[in-house]
């Protein structure tokens, strides 16, 4: 094999067994803080992108593909969001999408990682586009479930924007039907919320039981996914409902709220909205078959990598 000549990062993807060589431009911020190893770099393909523990986050090619997909399905779901709260979404993308509704009074995001919110706010600014300094949101530095168990506050739509639950990793108990029952108690009538919930390639599996979990707390639990070339995957989310069903939302609604949004969209519009929860049959099927609901006792996990 020869040795390409460029700097590189191999990002092993979720599997022991694929690795993915992102060739590297500009390394912009390489470090550790007290929970994960960060790099932020350019790279030729994808541009600026966000590794952490050496797994890739977002990327300034699709980053729009997955914040998009994550939050307005959501937001469209419930008639009239005011209080929101962001679990992760340490870049601050989340927020920029939550940010750009005009009934959005509220937003409180909670990211167990400070340090790694102060580096994406100087390195990468492009992500959150002034979020941050939005008097309307709060930024809690701590772990989302305790946050979840202590505050008294409930929310209109709760947004999970979490690292995969890698073995031993902070995100891990967040995955849970548990979890999942202490968000519901969090959301006030008619309430939404949402995960991202993995791969549909590597870990197909895991998408199912964190369907499943969401279905046990919600009754209402729609899985959907979104194409994310840069996780070389078809990406995967659930939402949970209180109120309306994310299917039943007319399209001429959506497009004309969508008209009130501060700024434009790259991605979603009302005629995505529909073919996201449109899941192909092999999918369904292979997801279908999966029965186990993660618990506290017994959460489902990424698969491991090495
Ligand atoms: N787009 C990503 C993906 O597909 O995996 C998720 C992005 S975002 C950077 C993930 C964030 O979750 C990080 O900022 C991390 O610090 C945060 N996080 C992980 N575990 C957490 C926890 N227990 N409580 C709050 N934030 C957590």
């Amino acid at each position: 094999m020869v040795e390409p000549k460029w700097r590189y990062i191999l990002e092993w993807m979720r599997m022991p067994f694929e690795g993915h060589l992102h060739g590297v431009r500009r390394t912009i911020y390489s470090g550790r803080t007290r929970f994960q190893q960060v790099d932020i770099v350019e790279t030729y393909s994808f541009g600026k992108c966000l590794f952490l523990d050496g797994i890739l986050q977002s990327s300034e090619y699709d980053e729009r593909v997955y914040h998009e997909c994550l939050v307005h399905p959501a937001m469209m779901t419930h008639p009239g969001p005011r209080r929101v709260l962001i679990i992760g979404g340490g870049e601050g993308a989340t927020a920029r999408e939550v940010l750009r509704y005009p009934t959005v009074e509220r937003v409180v995001m909670v990211d167990i990682d400070g340090e790694l919110v102060e580096l994406c706010r100087r390195y990468m600014p492009e992500w959150s586009e002034g979020a941050f300094e939005d008097p309307r949101l709060e930024l809690v530095i701590e772990d989302g479930r305790k946050y979840v168990e202590s505050t008294g506050e409930l929310f209109d739509v709760v947004i999970l924007d979490l690292t995969d639950p890698v073995p031993g990793t902070p995100s891990v108990f967040l995955y849970t039907k548990e979890f999942y029952e202490l968000v519901r108690r969090r959301l006030s009538p008619g309430g939404v919320m949402v995960t991202q919930a993995t791969s549909l390639r590597y870990s197909l599996d895991s998408f199912a039981r964190i369907r499943n979990a969401v279905a046990a707390a919600f009754g209402l639990a729609r899985p959907y996914m979104a194409p994310m070339v840069s996780f070389m995957s078809w990406w995967g989310f659930v939402m949970g409902s209180l109120g309306r069903d994310p299917l039943s939302v007319p399209p001429e609604e959506i497009g004309s709220r969508l008209a009130s949004l501060r700024g434009r969209l790259a991605f979603y519009d009302e005629e995505v909205h529909r073919y996201l929860f449109r899941l192909p049959s092999f999918v369904r099927e292979q997801a279908d078959r999966v029965r186990e609901v993660p618990t506290d006792a017994n959460p489902t996990y990424f698969p491991a990598y090495s």
